[in-house]
């Protein structure tokens, strides 16, 4: 039988986490009204975590997992843990207890009441630093404002899905996969439910300060046409200051026609104004052609080493993608 809840969870060196995760988890199994899969996904670990995970099938059959081939970063991750799972009502969480698991069944009631989506929206985010909750707080405000979609700000993948919106998620192909984006963008019926972020229970952030950037620029790009048209304002900008400067330089060499030194200072200026213009519109450009690069590339967007607890089938259909190792 097709378990009614899938849990997903993505794995990166989460060795020091995953026996609390998978014991505060399961005890929201026990709780639940329906037969529950955890998905764990093995983002490429370099620590114990894959063998932890094989253990943790052995000893219970509700716990599935997926290996990927390497790391490929959270979002891949959970997209392919959203490929497999099997459930009616799909749930993804962070493997660091940072997504309180308590918060499932309230999830699931909004679910019953006729929410395709339920969405935690943190409150407040304990114990992380200021500089991590600074960005974090500018840069779910900028994405608001630029996004063609509204997606809502201080929202994480902490999420509940219908069946119906991961089918729609699994159909998108593009590879440039911010989920809370393409979570916003489906529509449907969706709620935010209130938390605060737990702080991680132990081992250190996977998402280094590199990481974060790279998805936050993701999500812009993929979301907002408005850094292209950027480069079209500051052109704009850049035009109108040097119709002044002339007018400033035509001033002095008809007041002071003897000093040539501010004369110098401005072209100066000018040309490193026009230089800065003009590189930071390329880069925009480049942001914008790589990510179509990258879409016309039709690359698969991960693959695997090794599949345990789904049925054949599943297996099969992704062997014609990459090599499969089922357990
Ligand atoms: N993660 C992953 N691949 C990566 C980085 C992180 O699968 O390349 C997982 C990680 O194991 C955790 C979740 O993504 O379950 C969130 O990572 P983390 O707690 O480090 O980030 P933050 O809490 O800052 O969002
Ligand atoms: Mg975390």
């Amino acid at each position: 039988m097709l378990p009614k809840y899938s849990f997903i969870v993505p794995i990166y060196n989460e060795e020091e986490t995953i026996q609390e995760m998978y014991r505060r988890i399961s005890q929201v199994m026990n709780r639940m009204d329906g037969e529950v899969e955890l998905c764990l996904v093995n983002d490429g670990s370099r620590d114990r975590s894959l063998q932890m995970m094989r253990e943790l099938h052995q000893k219970d059959p509700r716990v599935v997992y997926l290996s990927l081939a390497r790391n490929f970063g959270h979002q891949i991750a959970v997209t392919a843990g959203l490929n497999f799972v099997r459930g009616k009502v799909i749930v993804i969480l962070d493997a660091d207890l940072q997504d309180p698991p308590e918060l499932i069944p309230d999830m699931v009631e909004k679910w019953r009441q006729g929410y395709k989506i339920v969405y935690a929206q943190r409150i407040q985010r304990r114990q992380e630093g200021w500089f991590k909750r600074f960005t974090a707080y500018a840069f779910y405000r900028i994405l608001k404002n630029l996004a063609d979609v509204d997606i809502p700000t201080d929202t994480g993948d902490f999420c509940l899905l219908d069946r119906q919106v991961v089918d729609v998620l699994n159909a998108m192909p593009e590879r440039n996969r911010y989920i809370r984006g393409l979570r916003a963008w489906v529509g449907f019926n969706q709620i935010a439910i209130k938390f605060e972020r737990d702080p991680r229970f132990a081992g250190e952030v996977k998402y280094t300060f590199r990481k974060s950037l790279a998805l936050a620029i993701n999500g812009l790009v993929s979301f907002s046409k408005v850094p292209l048209q950027l480069s079209t304002y500051m052109g704009f900008f850049a035009a109108l200051l040097s119709l002044f400067m002339c007018v400033m330089v035509l001033y002095w060499r008809l007041v002071q026609p003897h000093s040539s030194l501010t004369g110098m200072a401005i072209i100066l200026m000018a040309i490193f104004f026009i230089g800065g213009v003009q590189l930071f519109s390329i880069g925009i450009l480049g942001e914008y052609i790589g990510r179509i690069y990258e879409e016309v590339k039709q690359r698969p967007l991960y693959t695997l080493a090794e599949v345990a607890g789904f049925y054949e089938d599943y297996a099969e259909r992704q062997k014609s993608m990459s090599m499969v190792d089922e357990k």
